[in-house]
């Protein structure tokens, strides 16, 4: 799997940095690709990439503030044209989205070649399940209602011991594969508990996109031991209390969640455009020496990171 950043300002683009739009490439296992927010231009950023607009199945939109969705419209209209035809897409948002695309798309006499579903989120929780992956939704806190996700995938089964199959005397054949997939086995009238022949099983990754927020009391049940978080930074030093007035966070407020949920890596994102490259240079090497707990790297446009 492997997350690409394709739009990491707050607010209004900057010459080196898109408005908001990150990508969840899902391949090899499941072939497909998702968007976290479609920034505007998202699709121009999308045209230096290797993404095809075809295997694009799923859109998160955290919040309808304009520097997350301007670029839906356009994405969606130019994906009947680069490989979409007849393939489904889904768009899941707060309410309000569904609105929003179809009035643009009527206002413009734009029409789509593939069905679109639109999935309106309601309240404080909802649980979806795309594939076998459990996204668990919940509200965070920005003045209109923004939306963070958390992807579980499920966990991989353990491989077998092929060496303590073998002295038991269970030669190699399909019946291995009831082995890994069962938890008992008859094998010639010998009833096998078959959690001795297996390592134990992985646990699925957690991957949590945060949209816009300020501190909120949902965010640890969203961060709690992910492997990675996306979170949004707008503000890398300074007062504290501003960037709450605006409901935004603060750096120091992500990297207490994520030391607090033990989250094995944060991608910030979301930076304010008053930043040069050069500032977050210093600033990351600052925290890192001081907060060496603390594992992260602040995004820039185009920066890929596997997991
Ligand atoms: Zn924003
Ligand atoms: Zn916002």
């Amino acid at each position: 799997m492997k997350i690409t950043f394709l739009g990491t300002s707050a607010g209004l683009p900057t010459k080196e940095r898109n408005t908001q739009t990150t990508v969840l490439d899902l391949n090899p296992v499941y072939n497909e690709y998702w968007l976290i927010d479609v920034g505007e231009a998202a699709q121009h950023r999308i045209l230096n990439t290797n993404i095809k607009l075809g295997k694009l199945t799923t859109i998160l939109i955290t919040h309808l503030h304009g520097d997350h969705i301007f670029g839906l419209p356009g994405l969606l209209t130019s994906r009947s044209f680069q490989g979409g035809e007849g393939k489904p897409l889904q768009v899941i948002g707060p309410k309000g989205i569904k609105q929003y695309i179809e009035t643009t798309l009527a206002v413009s006499a734009s029409h789509l070649n593939y069905p679109l579903d639109i999935i309106e989120l309601e309240g404080d929780e909802n649980q979806l399940l795309i594939h076998d992956i459990t996204v668990s939704v919940r509200l965070l806190e920005h003045g209109i209602p923004s939306y963070g996700y958390r992807l579980q995938f499920p966990d991989k089964e353990g491989s077998l011991k092929q060496q303590s199959l073998q002295e038991a005397g269970i030669e190699p054949g399909p019946i291995y594969k009831a082995f890994k997939t069962q938890d008992v086995v008859d094998y010639n009238g010998v009833i096998y508990t078959t959690a001795h022949f297996k390592e134990p099983a992985e646990r699925g990754k957690v991957i949590t996109f945060f949209g816009d927020t300020m501190p909120a009391a949902s965010e640890a049940q969203l961060a709690d031991q992910a492997d990675v978080i996306v979170h949004e930074c707008t503000y890398l030093e300074g007062d504290h209390e501003l960037s709450h007035k605006y409901y935004h966070s603060h750096i120091a407020d992500v990297m207490q969640l994520a030391v607090s949920s033990s989250v094995k890596m944060t991608l910030l994102n979301h930076v304010s455009n008053r930043y040069t490259k050069e500032d977050i240079e210093v600033l990351m090497r600052r925290l890192q020496d001081e907060h060496p707990e603390f594992t992260f790297r602040i995004a820039e446009d185009y920066m890929c990171y596997e997991l």
